[in-house]
């Protein structure tokens, strides 16, 4: 089967063929930096680090961009409220994202522009659409007009006779039902502060929408493969992207639209205005563990809503302790004499991997083709035991799944010095045969989460999900 994706513009699976064989351009919509991202927001993250990985396992070249919008009415509104300039107010969130990404082993994309570095590349575009007629000035702002954009509600199926004419919009986030004229360039007012540019266009800054338009052609190009976010996004921000960037080029903005589904809790997305999220420091400070956040986030399919629950992160922890005892139980192989079933245990598992992700990245089967290679392939292993070539199989296999999956051959984190002294203590009172200490100093590394194993290796510790 081909590699397949749900579009959203056309509402139907698509058979995946980029423009340029071989190589994929991806924009996907960034975080608002005007406070940390929410475990919410990394839902959709980890769904574009989904595809990401996929498309890379898949043999793709992949050029992804994540805008960062540093401007627009959240950011404004919360830096003047706090009496700092709004580069100082979004720096630390800008860093803060950047830690979480790493923290939850989501992979960099090859760009992540931010909004207040491309006003130029925003006036243009405004330019070319004032002289293209597509908009027009008005006391307060520079508006796209919608009536002069035939498509447009062709990515959210509204029409556009629901639409009121001549009906203006300023604010960056606007419900279905007042869809209309949107603001592509904002004239300053007292409000903004000392937020302006001084431009062609006049003082003033951009809108949210252009943003996403300017930054994802400068990189991408006038087309590109594939557009994303979460499901919240596709109206009115998605829609207004086709319509500034068609209207401007003529060209056909982006081929496939994904959209993620929410995170939900106790029935309601999660969100900051609704005070029910967690951010990842959040979750940290609670002593939850980031590879099972990861887990939880990544193993529902993207097109359906996932409800976070703790009970969700203990399941996600169980499944994670059985992918990493296998991995060790694999990392290595005695003696040359093969066992026969290994070989194909691990090509049916690939195999089975494959044609669910292969299926707009539907990862219940991908998961279980997963289990069912562990199970399969331990039954083996018990039964025959490993060769060395046979070990090699079974880790490069896992290996590969864990290139998209990002949980099991994962770093430790560094010990705490606290620690590693008393691994060194209870290895000198083994030596000395102070049996009584040494169990004593395991039992209290235990308490602390670590878990000690004696290997004819040596000692190995890992830490406690
Ligand atoms: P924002 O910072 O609000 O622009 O959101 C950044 C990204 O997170 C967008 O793609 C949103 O669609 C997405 N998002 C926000 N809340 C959720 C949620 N509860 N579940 C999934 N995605 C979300
Ligand atoms: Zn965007």
């Amino acid at each position: 089967m081909p590699l397949t994706f749900f579009n959203t513009y056309s509402r139907r699976k698509e058979e995946f063929k980029p423009l340029e064989p071989g190589h994929v351009r991806m924009y996907t919509c960034g975080p608002t930096v005007y406070a940390p991202a929410h475990i919410g927001n990394f839902r959709a993250y980890m769904f574009e680090d989904l595809l990401r990985r996929y498309l890379l396992y898949k043999g793709y070249k992949v050029t992804q961009v994540m805008n960062l919008t540093d401007i627009d009415d959240k950011t404004i509104r919360d830096s003047k409220a706090r009496g700092i300039p709004l580069r100082e107010h979004t720096k630390p969130f800008k860093e803060a994202f950047f830690r979480d990404l790493e923290r939850l082993n989501i992979q960099r994309a090859e760009y992540y522009p931010a909004a207040t570095e491309h006003i130029p590349e925003m006036v243009s575009l405004v330019k070319k659409l004032l002289d293209s007629g597509h908009a027009y000035k008005s006391s307060d702002a520079i508006y796209f007009k919608i009536k002069s954009f035939p498509k447009y509600g062709a990515l959210s199926h509204m029409k556009l006779d629901e639409l009121k004419d001549g009906a203006r919009v300023n604010s960056d986030e606007y419900e279905k039902d007042t869809a209309s004229d949107f603001a592509l360039w904002k004239f300053w007012t007292p409000d903004d502060g000392d937020v302006f540019w001084e431009t062609e266009l006049g003082k003033g800054r951009p809108g949210w929408h252009i943003e996403c338009s300017a930054m994802s052609m400068k990189y991408l190009g006038e087309s590109f493969d594939i557009h994303t976010g979460g499901i919240d996004n596709m109206f009115p921000h998605h829609e207004n992207e086709i319509a500034q960037s068609e209207a401007a080029t003529g060209k056909p903005f982006s081929k496939y639209w994904l959209h993620c589904e929410h995170l939900m809790v106790e029935g309601k997305k999660m969100a900051k205005s609704e005070g029910n999220y967690f951010t990842v420091q959040d979750l940290v400070d609670k002593g939850e563990n980031l590879s099972a956040v990861r887990y939880l986030l990544l193993s529902t399919y993207y097109r359906q809503q996932l409800n976070f629950t703790f009970d969700g992160l203990i399941a996600a922890k169980n499944a994670i302790t059985r992918l990493r005892d296998f991995r060790d139980a694999i990392e290595s192989g005695v003696g040359t004499e093969t066992n026969p079933e290994i070989e194909s245990i691990a090509k049916k598992a690939a195999e089975k991997f494959e044609t669910a992700l292969d299926d707009d990245l539907n990862i219940s089967p991908a998961l279980a083709a997963v289990y069912d290679f562990v199970r399969e392939a331990n039954a083996a292993r018990e039964k025959n035991g490993l060769s060395i070539a046979d070990a090699e199989i079974l880790k490069q296999t896992l290996k590969r799944f864990d290139s998209v999956l990002g949980v099991i051959y994962v770093k430790e984190q560094a010990l705490d010095s606290d620690i590693e002294k008393l691994i060194e203590l209870r290895q000198a009172a083994r030596k000395s045969k102070n049996f009584a200490e040494s169990d004593r100093i395991r039992d209290q590394l235990l308490a602390m989460g670590i878990i000690l194993e004696d290997t004819p290796q040596g000692v190995r510790w890992k830490r406690k999900l």
